[in-house]
């Protein structure tokens, strides 16, 4: 028998991402802490474009400021890099796809 990891889904209020215009209504743990659910002062990453914010006591988003910025923590850092550079990676293939075919 194998345990299931569930996904635990937040709603918050829907919000655009300021840098990619993506909606958003719902937030999920990071894998590996699935079942978390967030709390004031938590980083929240836009699943569409990685663009870090941090979850304010209503659970709407505003940017970090430059003290949270730099007091990141290097897990924190790496977690953002990656969620960067997977959402590139990802934005950039949705844009191939799009694309193919129209060159002729
Ligand atoms: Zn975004």
């Amino acid at each position: 028998m194998s345990e299931q990891r569930s996904t635990i889904e937040t709603r918050t209020p829907p919000e655009m991402c300021v840098r990619c215009h993506y909606v958003f209504d719902a937030t999920t743990g990071i894998p590996g802490n699935e079942r978390a659910t967030p709390k004031e002062g938590d980083l929240s990453i836009c699943v569409n474009c990685g663009h870090a914010s941090v979850f304010a006591a209503d659970l709407r988003k505003r940017p970090l400021t430059e003290k949270e910025r730099l007091d990141l923590s290097r897990e924190e850092r790496l977690i953002l890099r990656m969620a960067k550079r997977f959402c590139s990676i990802a934005m950039g293939e949705n844009l191939a796809t799009r694309g193919s075919g129209a060159r002729h």
